[in-house]
């Protein structure tokens, strides 16, 4: 019979698509089911980067291309880096790959050895811990606590590193939380690395245009350059572009990682689609005023699911700096029952309960790594936002 690999035996099918499935059988079912547990912008990819896609088709760019991206989509991260960043890359110490998540999945592979840890910041994207796990590694989590913002303590950080320790993964603005560094937060935090050289860093920037309220980002490698030559600046066209189905992710760093990603690349997937990389190109050089007008669009969406969330009994939410996550404590309701008896015994009973008796599917908080929370993600419209934040009002008035 069949038999998995080790390295796949402790991962299982993310909670997170079973909530997803449910919603749609639900869906199918005829429900008005909300959901708010997707990744990605709902808004459509530019104009300008669709045309650049099929200009390419009808050009003839339909063959492989240089392993790790184009010259000129080099060219244009490497530009990207520079104007939005202040960050100098040649194009061999920049690699693009299938999405972000491929990039950060390569280096892991190209790093990592039996009983490597990796330093995770929790709550955190589920998928970092699997992917640690798939390259053999060790994940090791330092709780990111609500009253520090869900912010890396310094001395956390400080205590969790031992000789084993390969990479600290931060991600800012982060998913779930929304939590964002500002320099002075991220400063302390790149101290403690600056004592540790052993130690890389991953900069997971894949939420840079999703910042809030005037917050300058910032990241690791502009901040203190004295680390540059051990971090992987990691982004992608994803979310800023909302081009989640291109599959484009790109990052830079010291040369012989760069080189070493393109070994694990070259013996996996090749080159990202030849026609992605040319709409690619055009997302990252093309106009940039829709990133303004959709961060605006986002932040209002904070903002009304935020003060909806706060005005029920039970829930506390704090305002999250960016990203288009919010991440809720549900501790208030733990220990109330649902009209037909059941008791909402943790954030997963709660969850259970919006999306069977209430329609709004969300996802709790024990998926990502700290309970009892709930992540809502609003990027969907104001209409639909406005009318779940009034059924999980509903649904929390109907415990007792
Ligand atoms: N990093 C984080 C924190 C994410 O939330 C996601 C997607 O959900 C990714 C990376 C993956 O992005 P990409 O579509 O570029 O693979």
């Amino acid at each position: 019979g069949f038999r998995p690999a080790q390295r796949i035996s402790a991962i299982g099918v993310s909670e997170i698509l079973k909530i997803g499935a449910v919603a749609q059988r639900l869906k199918r079912e005829g429900r008005p089911v909300i959901v708010l547990g997707a990744g990605e912008p709902d808004f459509d990819t530019p104009d300008h980067a669709k045309d650049a896609a099929e200009r390419a088709i009808r050009a003839g760019q339909t063959k492989y291309t240089i392993l790790d991206g184009t010259p000129e989509l080099k060219a244009a991260i490497a530009d990207k880096f520079r104007r939005e960043n202040d960050l100098v890359y040649a194009a061999d110490e920049i690699t693009a790959g299938a999405g972000a998540k491929q990039v950060i999945h390569n280096a892991f592979m190209a790093t990592l050895s039996p009983g490597d840890e990796v330093i995770l910041a929790a709550p955190y994207w589920t998928s970092y811990a699997d992917m640690v796990r798939i390259a053999d590694g060790t994940p090791v989590d330092v709780l990111c606590r609500d009253h520090n913002g869900f912010r890396l303590d310094a001395a956390d950080l400080e205590r969790a590193i031992t000789p084993r320790t390969r990479w600290l993964l931060l991600n800012s603005p982060s998913n779930p939380t929304g939590a964002a560094y500002s320099a002075a937060q991220l400063r302390p935090i790149l101290d403690v690395l600056k004592r540790h050289p052993h130690v890389w860093l991953m900069a997971d920037d894949i939420y840079e245009h999703l910042t809030y309220d005037g917050l300058p980002f910032v990241t690791a490698a502009a901040l203190e350059p004295s680390l540059k030559s051990r971090t992987l600046t990691v982004n992608g066209i994803s979310k800023a572009y909302a081009m989640t189905g291109w599959r484009v992710g790109y990052g830079g760093g010291p040369r012989e990682l760069i080189a070493a990603i393109a070994v694990v690349q070259s013996q996996s997937t090749t080159n990202p689609s030849s026609v992605s990389q040319a709409a690619a190109i055009a997302a990252l050089t093309g106009p940039q005023g829709i990133l303004v007008e959709r961060r605006a669009a986002f932040q209002r969406r904070r903002d009304i699911v935020v003060d909806a969330l706060n005005a029920i009994d039970g829930i506390v939410c704090r305002r999250p700096e960016g990203a288009f996550y919010t991440y809720a404590s549900c501790a208030g309701l733990i220990g109330r029952r649902a009209p037909d008896g059941a008791v909402i015994d943790s954030d997963s009973a709660f969850c259970r309960y919006l999306l069977e008796r209430h329609d709004v599917a969300v996802v709790p908080g024990s998926c990502f790594g700290l309970a009892p929370y709930f992540r809502l993600s609003y990027a969907t419209s104001e209409q639909n936002l406005r009318e779940a934040v009034k059924r999980i009002a509903r649904a929390c008035r109907e415990l007792s």
